[in-house]
């Protein structure tokens, strides 16, 4: 997903943090653990300012001071923090611009779940429909271990992909999934950690990309848009919309800390959420934009004012 917010109009200007420069990430020569993750990487730095330019395996590029790092005692040691953390990472990723993760990301993350095993599938629909390129007897290999591949999909390990790609076929969302001809030469030991296969969509599965390209047709919650300083507003959120959510179903969610590179975390929530309250009462800048990103994408919408 293009990323529209504050990173890419600062790299447009030539802001020269975000820039990308040249370290595409070259599995022959990792040169340590990601700061985040810890799975490989080549890291440079730190610079002047103490920061890090890390290039991962799985959560792509990104820029992160020393100082934070270690403040917060990274990198992660649970796989599915690790798992989520790559997975946002990996959100953030577009052509121009390397993201920065300051302390008010990793606050964020802790408000923040991995997708659920349906939004993984869908995630994983999206990108075969991205590899297939419009071309529907293109077909794709799937790497199960592949480590951007788990980011991508917000997964912990090689057997949830292995879970995902059987459920989508029962589901006839998903044609093939026999082994390629490497596994061919390694059918006795081969495991789903290492297991290759060839999948390419159904008419069933492109329809299924169309509607999740109109977005927010799988999702069981509510998106509040809001002012994030604002305790008057905590106190209706958590006694009166909250509460109110669930009595109809949805639970409804907030990111609790604006901070202008995880707006790919709002974006993506908007996206999936079912419908979106808007607080317009505070005359915030940033509930109104994600308001009308909702109104772009038709998303049922109440206001509150
Ligand atoms: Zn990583």
């Amino acid at each position: 997903m293009p990323n529209t917010g504050l990173g890419v109009l600062l790299a447009s200007l030539g802001w020269p943090h975000l820039v990308r420069t040249e370290m595409p990430y070259n599995l022959d020569f990792p040169n340590g653990g990601c700061t985040v993750c810890n799975r490989k990487a080549k890291i440079d730095g730190p610079t002047s300012s103490w920061d890090l330019i890390v290039d991962c395996v799985c959560c792509g590029e990104f820029q992160i001071s020393k100082i934070t790092a270690d403040e917060l005692g990274l990198p992660y040691k649970t796989p599915k923090e690790q798992a989520l953390a790559s997975h946002l990472i990996r959100k953030m990723q577009a052509p121009r611009y390397r993201p920065i993760l300051n302390k008010e990301f990793f606050d964020a993350l802790r408000h923040q779940t991995l997708p659920t095993p349906m939004e993984a599938s869908d995630n994983l629909l999206i990108w075969l429909a991205g590899q297939q390129d419009g071309r529907p007897g293109n077909e794709i290999e799937i790497a199960h271990a592949d480590p951007p591949l788990l980011g991508t999909l917000g997964v912990v390990e090689p057997e949830d992909v292995g879970w995902i790609v059987d459920s989508l076929k029962s589901q006839d969302l998903l044609l093939g999934g026999y082994p390629t001809a490497i596994d061919d030469r390694r059918r006795p030991r081969m495991t789903v950690a290492n297991r290759h296969i060839r999948c390419r969509l159904t008419a069933r599965g492109w329809e299924r990309f169309e509607e999740l390209k109109r977005a927010h047709i799988s999702a069981s919650y509510a998106f509040f848009a809001r002012r994030f300083s604002n305790t008057e507003l905590d106190q209706v959120f958590e006694r009166c919309l909250y509460p109110a959510g669930l009595q109809t179903g949805y639970e409804l969610r907030t990111v609790p800390q604006r901070a202008g590179l995880i707006d790919a975390v709002i974006e993506n929530e908007i996206r999936r959420c079912r419908f979106l309250v808007a607080d317009l009462s505070d005359e915030n800048a940033g509930a109104y934009w994600e308001a009308g990103f909702a109104e772009g994408l038709e998303a049922d919408r109440k206001w509150i004012e």
